[in-house]
């Protein structure tokens, strides 16, 4: 819609279980807008489970709660702007855990859009670093016990440079 060129995630996700023999792929999106075009490459694989919290309503304009995929592979939170920063952090996670109940991921996948932290010019969430490296870490943590902690993220939005820099720094950090 805009934004990307390729799907990265996506591609990432089926290269995975089609090279690399993974099964089970957890996609977690937590960019601020709802990963609309990664839903559309992977709502048709059920061993590709998909989380997106994103702002709603906001661009681009898809990602209902109730939109769960052809194969109820989709866990979408779409959240009003301004709330509390642990608010969207329990959504999240809260989503990440109904989406990993009886599945265990082989390798998780993080769109980590920084345009949820607080002050981006082109969303309302208010997350700041600390909450990018407790959600970091709650999914390192996670993927310890699901499978040896295989985590690859991929940078997504954020668009007050300087707070992107800090963010990325960061969430490397704490996925160690
Ligand atoms: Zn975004």
């Amino acid at each position: 819609m805009g934004f990307c060129l390729f799907g990265n995630v996506a591609l990432a996700a089926h290269y995975a279980r089609q090279v690399h023999g993974a099964r089970r792929v957890l996609v977690v999106d937590w960019d601020v807008h709802h990963g609309n075009g990664t839903q559309a490459l992977v709502e048709c694989e059920p061993d590709i489970h998909f989380v997106s919290m994103h702002q709603w309503p906001w661009y681009p304009g898809t990602g209902a709660a109730t939109d769960r995929g052809p194969h109820d592979s989709v866990w979408n939170a779409p959240m009003p702007p301004s709330l509390a920063p642990e608010v969207y952090v329990d959504a999240l996670e809260s989503a990440i855990d109904a989406a990993t109940t009886g599945f265990v991921p082989d390798l998780v996948l993080i769109s980590a859009g920084f345009d949820s932290l607080a002050s981006d010019p082109l969303g309302g969430f208010t997350l700041e670093l600390e909450h990018v490296v407790r959600l970091t870490e709650g999914l390192v943590q996670r993927a310890e016990s699901w499978c040896a902690g295989r985590v690859v993220s991929a940078l997504e939005g954020g668009y007050a440079p300087d707070q992107l820099g800090e963010a990325c720094v960061a969430h490397l950090a704490a996925l160690g």
